[in-house]
């Protein structure tokens, strides 16, 4: 038997050299940070959750340990009125602050540096007592907010300056004051928002001057060595936002005021840009922070589609900021800075922005995770994913390298299994290097790259471009079989469906077949969109920032401009038979993005088709306000579901093998790669207590 190891531990430290930038230490005030990176503000949902805090405290911790230079926290209310939603939670007593040392604590004990985020929601609290400079209800609210008096203006800011104190008291090295995003400060600031007429509103001075105070009480009432970021709007992508000169003012004044640091923020929640989707290229809005560089005594803090060393680097050397802040990032990989540091940039579980598991999650009222790394947020209930254990004399055949079948393989032999993996194709990825052929989607790569790099570094036995037989299984005596073999396209039954202009997504995605100028998806579930992306998609059109209206010369209020429409030369129809919004079941934060972006590319998307036949003169069907329509089309390409695809399955149990099906091969109902990958250490973790433990 062999030792227990560290995963992936270098035999000698690579020299800072690759990332001279990132890894030069940064002084804040009285503190020095070890390198340039910050963990941005995320909420995940333990905050509010019954037992929620030790969860939170190894969460924030296994961070701190992966060598972050400084952490900061969700957004915390500083009053009842600014919590995000009801039981939101809050810093407003001495209980808060003993139950927050938890946090401090633990990451303190691996080295850390933590800063608490204060954060009043302002109008978009999403409860009947919502407050805001003016009674205005926000487009995504439901709740009109109550303006607040000239006195609950000013016991808001006291609300803001004791939070401040009683992180102070929790062992928090500092706290940010969230001034973005359009919470209540970005509010205040904003002339839309601010119909006041007191000393808080009308000219642009009185509308800055609740921040102002804010940061300058909170400097007043802590220690010189408590770090006071603030999270500055940059770019507010709303109408009405701020002016670039106003922006450089604010961050004078927030110096002056006491700030040590001022972060970035990128958009209002109501902007209807994306900012940090998938398809927003990575480092996308570093060219706004840069723009105040050389302007203030204070570092500067870039944000938004950073997930990478390389990237992170190229912005600071190039001068773009002081430092880069990620968030998601750190949910894919805690380890993130330590393996940039001491291992290769191709050992980190990078995120590919799907915010499939974090945001949508956080929406929906759920804890945040991560698709690709499924331990985020449960760090205490599964195996170290950095500790290999040592043999434990079973074998196991894992048969499909996609991403159920990576992540079962590598759980497997990290606890101390040996495996096969038998993939088909000559390369793992599975359904991942097709959707990696999705514009915007090109990030699904990475994680191809990490599980390649994973398993090997494993010593998986990597058996690619094999289709295993059953034979094969029977006779090698694994003590388990698991069946990751995905899932085959469900076929399309309708009169027709066998014409030869019929053709799968992945037919289309493979580039197998041909396609005209005229296209009938049926099915608009997430393949449909991204098969209708793919079709309309031009590589030679403006470029995100000019296709979404953002004005790169900052010239504009709110950093708007006229988004340029490209209507696309193929006319694509996105058909589905339930009623309804299509796309409804997309993701809650890309759901509307990806509807946009069709619509501006001319595609039409049609609920409630009740299909006919398919014919020499089209697609016959019939909708509820068009009635019978014939759609001239070229090609129909069927995005109708998915069956899964364990043929293997009855002759191994036939067999008397031990078989389980995970990912598209146990279930194709709504299944997402988030399922598959839980799936497989799920899996994993399950034979080894039945296998081992026994
Ligand atoms: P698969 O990825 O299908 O992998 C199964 C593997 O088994 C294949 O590589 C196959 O070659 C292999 N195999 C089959 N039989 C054998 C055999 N006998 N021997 C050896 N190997 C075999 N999901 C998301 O969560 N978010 C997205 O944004 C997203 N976008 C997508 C876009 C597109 C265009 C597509 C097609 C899918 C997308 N998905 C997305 C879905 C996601 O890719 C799947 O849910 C996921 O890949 C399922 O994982 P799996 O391991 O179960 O199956
Ligand atoms: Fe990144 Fe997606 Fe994980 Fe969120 S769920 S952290 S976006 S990989």
């Amino acid at each position: 038997m062999t030792d227990i190891v560290t995963l992936n531990k270098p035999s000698h430290v690579k020299p800072h050299t690759s990332y001279p930038h990132l890894f030069s230490p940064l002084k804040v005030g009285s503190t020095t940070l070890p390198n340039r990176v910050i963990m941005g503000s995320m909420h995940t949902g333990l905050e509010e959750l019954k037992g929620g805090f030790p969860r939170l405290a190894k969460f924030y911790a296994e961070r701190a340990k992966g060598g972050v230079g400084l952490i900061v926290t969700g957004g915390i209310a500083p009053n009842r009125a600014g919590v995000t939603a009801w039981g939101g939670a809050r810093m407003t007593r001495n209980r808060h602050a003993i139950a927050h040392q938890q946090i401090t604590n633990a990451v303190h004990n691996e080295g850390g540096k933590i800063v608490m985020q204060i954060l009043h929601s302002g109008r978009y609290a999403y409860t009947p007592f919502a407050v805001a400079p003016s009674a205005i209800k926000s487009p995504i609210s439901k709740f009109k907010p109550r303006a607040l008096s000239s006195r609950g203006v000013k016991r808001t800011i006291k609300d803001f300056v004791k939070s401040a104190k009683l992180a102070m008291a929790a062992g928090y090295d500092g706290v940010e004051v969230m001034g973005s995003e359009g919470y209540l400060i970005n509010e205040f600031i904003a002339s839309e928002t601010n119909k006041r007429t007191d000393e808080w509103g009308g000219s642009f001075e009185n509308r800055i001057r609740f921040p102002k105070e804010i940061v300058r009480q909170i400097r007043e009432n802590t220690t010189p060595d408590f770090i006071v970021i603030y999270r500055l709007s940059m770019l507010d992508l709303v109408h009405g936002g701020s002016s670039w000169d106003e922006v450089e003012k604010l961050a004078k004044d927030i110096e002056l005021a006491g700030a040590n640091m001022i972060n970035t923020g990128i958009g209002w929640h109501e902007a209807r840009i994306p900012t940090i989707a998938t398809m927003v290229p990575r480092g996308g809005f570093a060219f706004v922070t840069k723009r105040l560089m050389g302007k203030l005594g204070i570092p500067l803090i870039t944000t938004n589609r950073f997930n990478d060393p390389e990237n992170c680097e190229r912005a600071l050397a190039d001068g773009c900021a002081d430092m880069i802040s990620m968030a998601r990032p750190f949910l894919a990989d805690p380890h993130l800075m330590r393996k940039s540091l001491e291992e290769s940039p191709e050992s980190i579980n990078t995120c590919i922005g799907c915010n499939q598991a974090c945001l949508d999650h956080v929406f929906e009222q759920k804890i945040a995770s991560c698709l690709v790394n499924p331990r985020a947020c449960e760090e205490d209930i599964w195996h170290d994913a950095s500790i290999v254990k040592p043999l434990n004399g079973h074998k196991i055949a894992v048969v499909g390298g996609g991403p159920a079948g990576m992540s079962c393989a590598s759980e497997l032999a990290t606890l101390g299994f040996e495996v096969d993996l038998f993939e088909k194709a000559k390369s793992l990825g599975g359904q991942f290097n097709v959707a990696k052929k999705i514009p915007g989607k090109g990030e699904f790569e990475s994680t191809i790259r990490y599980f390649t790099n994973l398993l090997s570094s494993l010593n998986v036995g990597l058996h690619l471009g094999e289709s295993v037989s059953e034979d094969q299984l029977i006779q090698s005596g694994y003590s388990h079989v698991v069946l990751a073999s995905g899932v085959s396209p469900r076929k399309w039954t309708l009169s027709g469906a066998d014409r030869p202009e019929v053709v799968n997504y992945l037919e289309v995605l493979n580039g197998d077949v041909e396609i005209g100028k005229t296209v009938a998806i049926v099915g608009a579930g997430g393949i449909g969109f991204d098969v209708a992306d793919f079709l309309t998609h031009d590589s030679e059109a403006s470029g995100f920032l000019k296709s979404w209206g953002i004005d790169e010369s900052l010239s504009n209020r709110g950093g708007l401009s006229k988004p340029e429409r490209s209507v696309s030369q193929r006319k694509v129809y996105l058909l589905q038979r339930s009623p309804g919004k299509p796309g409804s079941k997309l993701g809650k934060t890309t759901g509307w993005i990806h509807r946009v972006t069709l619509r501006k590319r001319g595609v039409e998307m049609w609920s409630d088709i009740d299909y006919k036949h398919l014919d020499e003169h089209g697609l016959h069907l019939s909708h509820p306000e068009k009635g019978s329509v014939t759609l001239p089309v070229d090609n129909v390409v069927i995005c109708a579901g998915q069956m899964p695809f364990a043929p293997l399955l009855d002759t191994l149990e036939n067999a008397g093998v031990k078989v389980t099906c995970i990912g598209g091969a146990s279930n194709a109902r709504g299944l997402d790669a988030q399922r598959a990958i839980r799936e497989g250490l799920k899996l994993a973790t399950k034979l080894e207590s039945e296998l081992v433990s026994e």
